[in-house]
């Protein structure tokens, strides 16, 4: 008596990427209730109310892409071929900030979706804001997905704060813990973006529910350096210290891990994702995945989000990932293609905590699978003798175009290559209209300095006045003496040595940027304390009484990044070196304040003397009045104005 299913898919060569890799070379898959029933040649045993003909066709399980940032589709192309910190701070996350609301999140997420199901992805682990459309999103696309809720240090276009971000994750986590495709988790982005506290609070939360928690860890030689200068240690062994294995870890690159690392994240029962395009395109390196593999961790695939990629497809990533263990262990025989694969089913499916449901096909799991049709000219011929010949195949010919259907817990998303769950023309519209505003905003931001320094963590803008002398001195004596003298007196006093890097821009309305180091200076010249500080500079002068100039408003921000990072984000026309001794008084003078700044130089006009005084005040009025003393201290000192002195003293 023939069993009743949903589902049978006969004459396909059913590649179950189960533990003993069993193939059957023409074979049938019965599905019911949206589970894998049976395997092989089992055709007579069941009554389908739905018969596929799969001949020619490869029914293999739906890959698993285990790191995706998927609502980032659109943002895909957007900003290429920069530095991971320029990309990240200086593009991402400014027009994520204004940006990223639901509404972008469903689009992007739904665009994602159509992609992945176009190319044969049934199920992801996902990081981004906003998770829980994320969720609702990938559950109505008919996917499985792992949804983790970013979690940051700094404000998110979802959170104001860190505990903002963490009462969402939770509040999320408990809506969607239970769903039957979607996994709720939560995604502390980087140990370099969190803190010893978030991590400790977000593998705590993962636990409470028993969810994953998904990571980025030790992407870049960088955050591993940055790690043993603050940590005195690798990233894996500090964020243990945190307790973050505590909970069940997804750990997305880890491409600078050392053995040690390596056996720590197995032994806590974390999964790697390997997102080799991404570690490629972004400069980063390449994943130790061969001897992952070796030491029998889970070791899955991502792509990463596709603004870092820039698709998603899995057919690429693990062909990439297959080709770069040997090129990089230059040893052909390292990743061969049936481990790539196994890495992009069923060891992606154990890295994202998904192992017991899906990743293979066998009875009793869900029925995730794809259908692939292998009759096409790229895949002629196929030869018999090797068993392992198809996954050669599979991994070094196959194309993801050549998916043409696609079942997520038993629901066909894709039949022939027509997405049933995804409108994907009215997407494109949308995708578009959205496009050209974040067009807009990044075109308005390029064309001004000032709005790139607030789009990298705001200048403080000081809505002052700043009147300002220079001169340049035969000797400080004069000045010394003065400062010595009844009528000034020296509130404070301190030693810099300065290293200062100017950034002018081709349109000179911008003003001048200028990267200061300062390294103070004990009374004996050695160096005390170091500070960095960026300086906006107004355009130009507003306006002069005789040589005293007035400057309106300059913007502070804390430097916070290297010059180069600056400089690879702000792309100056020119730039200029400047490195001084300063001598920097505060003192009073005639009832008002002033800074004298006596600048023996290193670089340029080494040796020369320099004096500079100036003020801050808060009206033009009050700079007005100041402007006359200034001159008179000037004169005290024995000093005489030279308004032709540049600032930084180098020529415009
Ligand atoms: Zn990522």
């Amino acid at each position: 008596m023939p069993i009743p299913c949903d589902c049978l898919l006969i004459n396909a060569q059913v590649v179950t990427m189960d533990e003993r890799y069993s193939v059957h070379a023409r074979g049938s898959v019965a599905i019911g209730g949206g589970s894998i029933l049976a395997i092989g040649d089992i055709e007579a045993d069941y009554e389908p109310n739905q018969t596929i003909d799969c001949a020619g066709r490869v029914v293999m399980p739906g890959l698993i892409n285990a790191h995706t940032h998927i609502a980032m589709a659109m943002l895909r192309g957007l900003a290429d071929d920069l530095r991971l910190d320029v990309w990240l701070l200086g593009y991402m996350m400014p027009v994520e900030r204004q940006f990223v609301r639901p509404d972008f999140v469903a689009l992007g997420t739904n665009l994602g979706c159509a992609e992945m199901i176009r190319s044969g992805t049934t199920c992801f682990a996902d990081m981004y804001y906003f998770e829980e459309v994320v969720a609702e999103t990938a559950a109505a696309a008919g996917l499985r997905a792992v949804c983790g809720q970013t979690v940051l240090k700094f404000p998110a276009p979802d959170a104001a704060s860190f505990e903002d971000s963490l009462a969402r994750a939770r509040e999320f986590i408990a809506r969607w813990k239970g769903h039957s495709r979607i996994v709720p988790a939560v995604a502390p982005h980087a140990p370099y973006t969190c803190t010893a506290e978030i991590l400790g609070a977000c593998a705590e939360l993962a636990s409470e529910f028993a969810v994953p928690l998904h990571i980025h860890l030790a992407e870049t030689t960088l955050e591993v350096e940055q790690s043993r200068r603050e940590h005195g240690m690798p990233v894996v062994p500090w964020v243990r210290k945190q307790g973050l294995f505590d909970a069940r870890v997804i750990a997305a690159h880890c491409v600078h891990i050392d053995e040690e690392e390596m056996r720590t994240l197995k032994e806590s029962g974390a999964g790697v994702a390997h997102n080799p395009t991404s570690n490629l395109k972004l400069g980063s390196g390449v994943a130790p995945v061969a001897k992952m593999m070796e030491l029998g961790l889970a070791v899955g695939i991502g792509t990463d989000g596709p603004a870092s990629n820039n698709d998603l497809d899995m057919f690429e990533e693990m062909r990439l990932a297959a080709l770069l263990a040997k090129g990089i262990g230059k040893d052909p025989t390292a990743l061969p293609a049936r481990d790539a694969l196994a890495m992009a089913t069923r060891l992606g499916a154990q890295a994202i905590d998904l192992g017991e449901i899906t990743g293979s096909l066998e009875p009793g799991k869900r029925a995730d699978l794809i259908v692939v049709d292998v009759d096409q000219a790229h895949h002629v011929p196929r030869f018999g003798r090797d068993p392992g010949a198809v996954y050669s195949d599979l991994v070094y010919a196959c194309k993801s175009t050549d998916v043409v259907d696609v079942m997520c817990d038993g629901r066909w998303l894709m039949r022939d290559r027509v997405l049933l769950t995804v409108d994907e023309d009215a997407l494109r519209g949308t995708a578009g209209s959205m496009a050209r505003r974040i067009d807009l905003f990044l075109i308005e931001r390029e064309q001004s300095v000032l709005q790139k320094l607030i789009a990298i963590g705001g200048a403080a803008e000081l809505e002052s006045f700043e009147i300002q002398v220079k001169a340049k001195l035969a000797s400080p004596d004069g000045v010394l003496q003065a400062l010595g003298s009844d009528e000034i007196t020296v509130i404070r006093s301190v030693h810099y040595h300065q290293y200062d890097t100017y950034f002018f821009f081709a349109d000179p309305t911008q003003g001048s940027l200028r990267y200061r180091e300062d390294e103070f200076l004990d009374s004996d010249n050695n160096v005390v304390s170091a500070r960095s500080r960026l300086t906006l500079t107004g355009p130009s002068r507003e306006a002069a009484f005789g040589s005293v100039l007035l400057f309106r408003s300059r913007f502070f921000a804390p430097a916070t990044h290297s010059p180069r990072f600056y400089r690879e984000y702000f792309r100056p026309a020119r730039e200029r070196e400047v490195e001084k001794y300063r001598r920097r008084f505060q003192v009073a003078f005639r009832g008002a304040r002033f800074w004298v700044h006596i600048d023996q130089m290193v670089n340029p006009h080494a040796g020369v003397h320099f004096l500079e005084v100036k003020s801050r005040t808060w009206s033009r009025r009050d700079a007005q009045d100041k402007a006359a003393i200034i001159t008179e201290l000037l004169t005290l000192m024995g000093a005489r104005p030279d308004e032709t002195i540049e600032e930084g003293y180098v020529a415009l």
